[in-house]
């Protein structure tokens, strides 16, 4: 287990359980929980446990390999996973009863083998292409697919529990067509002898938006998280608590004369004599380089203060001058939270980087602690109780 108070994305669980229970109202059918790409930078062990514990059906990743791991930690729910190499490796999804999303009949036999090979029977769900143009089976592969999958399923070997898209959020007539071919391709399905139990085309942001969308499935990640895929509604507007509170703290503190050059290339000068805080994350921590110089702030002592010079691999620096006298090594510096607790919002890093808050999120990298926590979203949670599980 590995402790440590110097880099930590402190994830509150009952701002998960919250999200998720306030998706259950919203649509008030089964939702999946998306848990990839580590929980969005979460933990995903962390992250499917308290969408489970607020009321999610299922949780779902893209790779085989993630889901397996899910298990190994100890999940038990079902579990969904889609985007497959090659090589997959269905086998081993079968014997940890992972529901596979299959998007074409090479991997729908493949499956199939599996199957007969251990003598059981595996559960898919049958990924369709609505006009994303990404991953899924295209509408003129539709019937010889759902042929194959109703022959498999009468002889035991795949059971389809589920059909479902994915959206391309590109505004409301191109979701409608979606939704139009979705139907024809679930119509067909049914033709064909297979009823779905699970029907899903809505993410996060159809969720919000579309309640038309919402089938008897959602299929959620960033909203889960307490983050907003909409950029004109902000969390709490959406009645979302951010999950995750990243922070650090302060290993050094230097007083410094007006004109002191700080971190590489000198492109902060501080014009003022001030004293300068040293944080100990960077951007092998996910946090962007770029952000140097375009007034991204952090939180110190309950102020906002400005990150200044250039971030480097492992650390940067806060001008924390007017709050000198109050600090000590060991203070708590919040990079971004919940806004609603006085923390920057993610968004603001999102914006300055021209991206969105999932890439911010899911870029937090391995060196960052994931402590899950009660306490709710903020920061709060007491420095002793930062074991984790
Ligand atoms: C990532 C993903 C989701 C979740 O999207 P959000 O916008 O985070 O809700 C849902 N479905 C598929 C197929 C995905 O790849």
């Amino acid at each position: 287990m590995r402790t440590g108070s110097m880099r930590v994305a402190e994830i509150s669980l009952p701002a998960i359980r919250h999200n998720v229970q306030r998706v259950r109202e919203l649509t008030g059918g089964r939702v999946i929980v998306v848990v990839k790409a580590d929980g969005y930078g979460h933990g995903a062990r962390i992250a499917a446990q308290a969408a489970l514990a607020g009321g999610a059906s299922m949780v779902a990743t893209a790779d085989i390999e993630e889901a397996l791991a899910l298990r190994e930690a100890g999940i038990e729910a079902p579990i969904l996973c889609w985007l497959h190499g090659v090589g997959a490796d269905f086998g081993q999804a079968v014997a940890a009863r992972i529901e596979v999303g299959v998007s074409h009949a090479q991997q729908l036999e493949a499956l199939a083998a599996a199957a007969r090979e251990q003598g059981t029977t595996a559960t898919a769900q049958l990924k369709l292409d609505t006009g994303l143009s990404r991953n899924g089976a295209a509408p003129e592969e539709w019937p010889a697919l759902f042929a194959r999958a109703a022959e498999l399923q009468r002889a035991g070997l795949v059971r389809v529990s589920g059909v479902f898209s994915h959206l391309a959020n590109a505004g409301d007539a191109h979701d409608r067509a979606q939704a139009a071919r979705f139907d024809e391709g679930v119509a067909l399905l049914r033709a064909s002898g297979i009823e779905p139990e699970m029907i899903h085309l809505a993410a996060s942001a159809a969720t919000l938006t579309s309640p038309h969308l919402h089938y008897n499935t959602v299929r959620v990640g960033v909203i889960a998280y307490g983050l907003s895929p909409l950029a004109d509604r902000s969390s709490a507007q959406l009645g979302l608590i951010p999950a995750m509170t990243l922070r650090s703290e302060i290993v050094a503190l230097r007083g410094v004369p007006a004109g002191t050059g700080v971190s590489y290339g000198f492109n902060h000068v501080c014009e003022t004599a001030t004293t300068l805080a040293l944080v100990p994350m960077g951007y092998a921590d996910g946090m962007p380089r770029a952000l140097n110089g375009a007034g991204a702030w952090v939180t110190v002592a309950g102020e906002h203060r400005p990150i200044v010079g250039r971030i480097g691999m492992d650390q940067f620096i806060v001008d924390v001058g007017p709050l000198a006298g109050r600090l000590e090594l060991g203070e708590r510096v919040v990079l971004f939270g919940d806004p609603e607790r006085g923390h920057p919002p993610v968004e603001i890093w999102a914006g300055l980087m021209r991206t969105i808050n999932y890439e911010i999120v899911a870029g937090i990298g391995p060196r960052v602690l994931r402590v899950p926590a009660e306490a709710p979203a903020g920061g709060d949670a007491d420095r002793g109780a930062e074991a984790g599980q």
